[in-house]
């Protein structure tokens, strides 16, 4: 049985005064031992912010990338060991915006990855195709190449998945429940036939405009394990909401 997981991704977004106030909202509602998983992404440079409001509490914190590199001569990068030692427990690799603007191929998505885990922080890996890829019908092919290419690599054992269609991130488009539990039960079940085990316990989180008021509908399909949260996860109350949605109780 999979627990679920719900993830924020603040993208570029952020202030020191207006972190601060929504970090202390999710701290008034989120406690701890509710059934679902908490975190929140935050830009490199609120990375200590979010551990010294979110220390101690139900609500983990990472960022939204991490370097391909190690160490060295790699300017502006900054390394999972840096991320991890602020305490994240998460990076995000293979963002579509990363994908898309910063030129992320399918294998420094794998390099990022394996830099992540060796930190000793739980990647959150992202998958999905454009709006030309699937109504050309090959969302398949697509996932299938991105997942091949992390599973050549490394092994998704102790990883989250989220599966992002890029014509659902920002747009208000989400896809359907049915959509997405046909996404996500082709990329749990190229991951079974090379590891069934680990197919069977990884998180598969859901991203792309999700909000309160469709995710409920889209945590009951049975591959969908909650989700990766853009947009609404600079609002508190729709981010709570949508972690309520995922199984969580309120402490109000
Ligand atoms: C994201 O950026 O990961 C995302 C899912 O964004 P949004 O929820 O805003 O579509």
């Amino acid at each position: 049985m999979r627990s679920k997981v719900v993830v924020g991704n603040w993208k570029l977004n952020g202030s020191l005064a207006g972190n601060e106030q929504l970090l202390k909202q999710l701290l008034a509602d989120i406690p701890k031992g509710g059934p679902a998983t908490c975190a929140v992404c935050v830009p490199y440079a609120y990375l200590a912010q979010a551990r010294d409001v979110l220390k101690g509490s139900a609500i983990g914190w990472g960022s939204q990338d991490c370097s391909r590199f190690e160490k060295g001569a790699y300017t502006g990068d900054v390394s999972a060991k840096m991320v991890a030692e602020f305490g994240s427990r998460h990076a995000i690799v293979g963002h579509s915006e990363r994908r898309t603007v910063f030129g992320d191929t399918d294998a420094h998505v794998a390099e990022k990855y394996s830099q992540a885990k060796r930190a000793g922080l739980t990647p959150i890996f992202c998958v999905g195709e454009t709006l030309e890829e699937r109504e050309k019908g090959s969302t398949e092919a697509v996932l299938a190449r991105q997942v091949d290419a992390l599973l050549a690599k490394d092994s998704l054992d102790g990883g989250i998945v989220a599966y992002e269609p890029v014509w659902a991130i920002g747009t208000g488009k989400t896809a359907t429940s049915a959509q997405a539990q046909e996404a996500h039960a082709f990329i749990r079940g190229r991951i079974a036939a090379k590891a069934k085990d680990v197919a069977a316990r990884l998180p598969i989180l859901y991203g792309g405009s999700v909000k309160a008021a469709n995710a409920a509908e889209l945590f009951a399909m049975p591959d969908v394990d909650g989700g990766l949260i853009g947009g609404a996860s600079l609002v508190a109350e729709e981010f709570v909401s949508i972690w309520r949605a995922a199984g969580g109780t309120s402490k109000g």
